[in-house]
């Protein structure tokens, strides 16, 4: 399409055009999408007589009098002149531009835009950017590259409107359009680079919000509905009720809903995909357990993965036992077993003498074969990329995966960031669990603390202290180092105490090792990094520190605080900040205020929006370049709703009029047979 290509419009050649890719924009429909980071408003000048010092400010104002030009000692043409608007005199500053003194002739009126510099001597704005008084618009600033100045692309954007001044079609239909009050695409795009009024770009920005979601639900549904029509082998219809009645307790309402929809899940011919989701503690592992009950009395195997050896090895100590018991042969694999050890498991697992194996992932990802893998179970998904899942999954036909995640995500989010996952939600602690009470205090109280951490192990119980650094930074001055604290806290402080440190950078055995030893309670307090965030179980700890607590966000606080409340013992968590910021105040008391984690997704959400649920796109969906999950949630519903009807009428977007979505669609997930 020549017509598409950016060398069609004025001003732009070959070399331009080569320019403007490094803003990833090839075509001139993306050059139209390329939108404006910002605007510069000049309809709406400011009374000379109310700037403020520091303020960036429009003026209409009239030149009362010539310039004044001197040459300073450096060479410099220094060259002033005064402006009235009817409410103030300014004073503007020009260097090296005698030209303006033919133009701003005294008696006429312009806009001028700069910095207000208010001092003794009044107003004054130093080298003002100018515009004639009936030129004033509010003017896109976009994103730039070398090459590539604000008024190429005002102007490459205007020669685009003007060429496809003929051009009706609209991807979003008719009927879509009026029902949610959608501007047409041609509009909407003029009153993006161009807008008429702040208004007017209100309602254009709305209509690439909801086209941005409804491509996404779009997608997301269509490779759902295309999920439930893959088909396997591996249908397990045994029923956990003697795994259930083997318990030691009796399960929550909310993990027998879990294991409900597992056990129907697994029963099916099309494979399982569904995501358990429930604050640190619910018991999250047995409902695991059962589907791996389920899964190998119906004749399969089954494998777990685990983030890290630790984490690993605690599920094996904790499930093995349990499983065994029920005649299920467990076995665990990890890096720093012995090869011949290694082997063995190997090839019994490739034999089908082992039922359950549990790994790291990098273990299970070698050159491990199953005899038949009937479920996939892969725990705290959050460190788990979407890649790793399916290079398990590829070892079965098509087998049942679960994925376990502590990371409560607020409800309108998790179908974006959970793709294709059905949802399980276990939103019920198990009976007799205290709420850890949380506490915010600066370092004035720093030894009362200690004091209050000496008492707790004094009686017995166990201390987390967690740092945001390993090593001392000097850029970072005033944030705890876990090394170093260590140490202070080792002589000067605990000296009667066993403290020990534990950080991503030491040797898998040696924190393996440290991590056994506080397990076992050799160790009274360990001091670490975020390291033990995921999923670590040690039920007689029942202080959790954590320093500079304002570097953490809300979502990863909580998961810390959920290391501590796992026994019987009353639990406490110590958030240590010396921030004076507001924003910062306001989340940490948060954390003081529940203890309920989709209720601190929610107030995470909100104050630092989604960053931090979309981590580092594990999710694998595309970026959203317009829509901003915090602030258009409202959009999101409605699009979501617009979506389902769409594919309820015309499922593969074969109708005519869905042709432009499913074109843009392709686009957005970088993926052409996405419908076919
Ligand atoms: P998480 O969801 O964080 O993975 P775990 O599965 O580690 O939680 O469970 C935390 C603790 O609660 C474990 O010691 C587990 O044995 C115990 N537990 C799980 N379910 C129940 C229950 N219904 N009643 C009592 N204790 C339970
Ligand atoms: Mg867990």
């Amino acid at each position: 399409m020549a017509t598409n290509s950016l060398s069609s419009l004025n001003g732009i050649g070959e070399q331009r055009a080569k320019a403007f890719e490094k803003l990833s924009v090839f075509s001139v429909d993306d050059l139209l999408r390329h939108f404006p980071r910002t605007y510069i408003d000049w309809t709406t000048p400011k009374p000379i007589v109310d700037a403020e010092n520091g303020e960036i400010c429009v003026f209409k104002a009239k030149i009362c009098e010539p310039f004044a030009e001197k040459r300073a000692s450096s060479g410099i043409l220094v060259s002033k002149t005064r402006i009235y608007d009817g409410t103030a005199y300014a004073v503007l500053t020009f260097f090296n531009q005698p030209y303006l003194k033919q133009q701003l002739k005294p008696g006429t009126t312009w806009l001028f835009r700069g910095k207000v510099n208010i001092s003794f001597f009044g107003c004054e704005l130093t080298s003002p950017q100018i515009n004639k008084e009936n030129d004033a618009g509010i003017l896109p600033v976009y994103p730039l590259t070398s090459g590539i100045t604000n008024t190429i692309i005002q102007r490459a954007v205007r020669s685009a409107f003007s060429k496809r001044g003929d051009e009706q079609n609209d991807p979003l239909p008719a009927d879509i359009r009026q029902r949610f009050s959608l501007a047409h695409r041609r509009w909407a795009f003029e009153q993006m680079h161009f807008p008429k009024s702040f208004d007017t770009l209100d309602i254009a920005r709305r209509r690439f919000i909801f086209e941005e979601l409804l491509l996404l639900s779009l997608g997301i549904f269509h490779l759902k509905g295309r999920r439930t029509s893959l088909t396997t082998n591996i249908i397990c219809r045994s029923d956990p009720r003697d795994f259930i009645s083997s318990l030691p307790f009796s399960l929550t309402g909310a993990q027998l809903r879990a294991i409900n929809d597992i056990s129907a899940d697994m029963g099916k011919n099309s494979p399982m995909n569904r995501l358990v989701q429930g604050d640190v503690g619910c018991g999250k592992t047995v409902v695991a357990a059962a589907a791996v009950y389920i899964a190998v009395k119906s004749g399969f195997q089954a494998a777990m993965m685990a983030p890290t050896e630790i984490l690993a090895t605690q599920h094996f100590q904790s499930l093995s036992p349990m499983l065994s018991s029920l005649g299920i042969r467990c076995a665990l694999l990890t890096g720093s077993m012995k090869a011949a050890e290694k082997s063995s498991v190997c090839k019994f697992l490739s034999q089908g003498e082992i039922d359950f194996i549990i790994g790291t992932h990098a273990i299970i990802q070698e050159k491990v074969t199953f005899a038949n893998l009937g479920l996939v179970v892969a725990d705290e998904q959050h460190r788990f990329g979407v890649r790793q899942r399916a290079g398990l999954s590829a070892k079965g036909e098509n087998p049942h995966t679960l994925i376990m995640s502590a990371t409560p995500i607020p409800r309108t989010l998790a179908l974006m960031v959970y793709g294709d996952l059905d949802v399980s939600v276990i939103n019920e602690l198990p009976p007799g669990r205290q709420k850890v009470d949380t506490f915010l205090i600066d370092d004035t109280k720093r030894q009362r603390a200690y004091g209050f951490i000496a008492k707790n192990v004094l009686e017995g119980r166990q201390a987390y202290i967690v740092c945001p650094l390993i090593e001392v930074n000097e850029e970072d001055d005033g944030l705890k180092a876990v090394e170093a604290f260590t140490n202070e806290l080792k002589t000067k402080i605990f000296p009667d105490f066993t403290v020990e440190f534990l950080h991503g950078k030491q040797k898998p055995a040696v924190k393996d090792k440290i991590m056994r030893d506080f397990a076992d309670g050799k160790t009274q307090i360990l001091v670490s990094t975020t390291v033990i965030e995921v999923g670590v179980n040690v039920v007689n700890a029942s202080v959790m520190v954590i320093e500079n607590a304002e570097r953490f966000g809300l979502s990863q606080l909580h998961q810390l605080r959920g290391r501590v409340g796992r026994g019987s013992a009353k639990s406490y968590c110590l958030l240590m900040s010396n921030t004076k910021s507001k924003e910062s105040l306001a989340r940490l008391r948060v954390m003081c205020s529940t203890n309920d984690g989709f209720a601190i997704a929610e107030q995470d959400l909100s104050l630092r929006g989604p960053g931090d649920f979309f981590g580092d796109r594990q999710h694998g969906l595309p970026a959203l370049r317009v829509a901003n999950f915090a602030s258009d949630m409202a959009v999101l519903t409605q699009a979501q709703a617009a979506a389902s009807d769409i594919l309820s009428r015309d499922p593969e977007l074969s109708m005519y009029e869905h042709r432009g979505l499913r074109d843009m669609i392709a686009n957005m997930f970088e993926y052409n047979g996405i419908f076919n």
